[in-house]
């Protein structure tokens, strides 16, 4: 099939990397979310993607919560997940895209792996029990597209973003995960004069990507990787709990009351991803310094205050 338009077409575009991808606005893009089609659904899926015919695809539809809905959910989060990756793919190949990008995350790897997490041990044993449904089916798009390779030939490609923040995050202070979690909190501390109370030793570690990196890493990825296996998004740069609150505190001038509070867990001392294959195919990608990135994220999340999600 030719097709001489070069459209880009980005699923999941309402979401946090959707909207990053929007602010680089590359040239002939079409951007679909939720409201605009329910991809579970084969048929809408494939009669959408034969009208507009892209070329190229960015697939990040995906159903996903927070460590709380992703363990109750566990069969629904598998379920829709699976049919939206599914029915993506196979629309794809059936237009005849040359070229989709996928995404994964690190948190679903084997729970009991060596470290750095590496592209090539995403299979090597199952994941954390809180995310089972959600990690098997995000797994099977490393499964599809490389059976589609197989036998079609199809330049079906992953991605693996290691924690994203930035704007558009989901800033809820119970479910949210740390960036955005601490914000918030320290918003509300300074609204009412309260301690700012951060969850555990402030101890552990974490590597975190700026939602920017990844949408110029997303359209680098579209024009220069094309193998089989993943590619690690990670700058490999990792900063402790505490440093990361001393960079928020000081990203929202918070003067007040820093407290730690044991009782609330820690989680694993450290999950570090292994940056090297970015590295060898991309070295001179510039990661946004987190001093910036967070500063970024403050401005727009005082900026769009209370309408963002939360
Ligand atoms: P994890 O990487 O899967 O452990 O996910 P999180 O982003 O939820 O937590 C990362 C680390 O930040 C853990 O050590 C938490 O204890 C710590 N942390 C400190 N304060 C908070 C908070 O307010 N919310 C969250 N989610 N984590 C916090």
């Amino acid at each position: 099939m030719t097709n001489q338009n070069n459209i880009l077409l980005v699923t999941g575009a309402d979401g946090m990397v959707g909207s990053a991808i929007r602010r680089l606005d590359p040239p002939n893009t079409v951007y679909l979310g939720h409201k605009d089609l329910d991809l579970a659904d084969f048929e809408k899926c494939k009669k959408v993607f034969g009208e507009i015919k892209p070329t190229r695809v960015i697939h990040l539809a995906a159903v996903v919560g927070g460590i709380g809905g992703n363990t109750i959910h566990s069969g629904e989060f598998f379920r829709q997940n699976v049919m939206i990756n599914v029915n993506t793919l196979e629309a794809a190949r059936l237009v005849g895209v040359k070229k989709l990008l996928s995404f994964m995350s690190t948190c679903i790897f084997p729970a009991q792996c060596d470290y750095p997490l590496n592209e090539k041990d995403l299979h090597k044993g199952p994941p954390h029990p809180s995310n089972f449904g959600y990690a098997y089916a995000k797994r099977m798009l490393e499964v599809q597209s490389s059976a589609y390779r197989k036998e079609w030939g199809c330049d079906f490609i992953v991605g693996i973003p290691t924690n994203i923040y930035g704007p558009n995050d989901y800033f809820n202070i119970e479910d949210g995960h740390v960036m955005p979690s601490l914000i918030h909190k320290i918003y509300l501390a300074k609204k009412n004069g309260t301690d700012f109370s951060v969850w555990g030793s402030g101890q552990p570690l974490r590597e975190f990507v700026y939602v920017d990196d990844i949408a110029k890493l997303a359209l680098w990825a579209l024009n220069n990787y094309t193998e089989d296996s993943p590619i690690i998004f990670t700058s490999g740069n990792e900063i402790s709990i505490k440093d990361l609150v001393g960079l928020v505190a000081k990203a929202m001038n918070f003067t007040g009351n820093i407290v730690y509070d044991s009782t609330k867990p820690d989680g694993q001392f450290r999950k570090p991803s292994d940056g090297s294959k970015l590295k060898k195919y991309y070295p001179d990608f510039v990661f946004t310094p987190i001093e910036d990135g967070i500063q970024k994220t403050v401005d727009w999340f005082l900026a769009n205050y209370p309408n963002v999600r939360k």
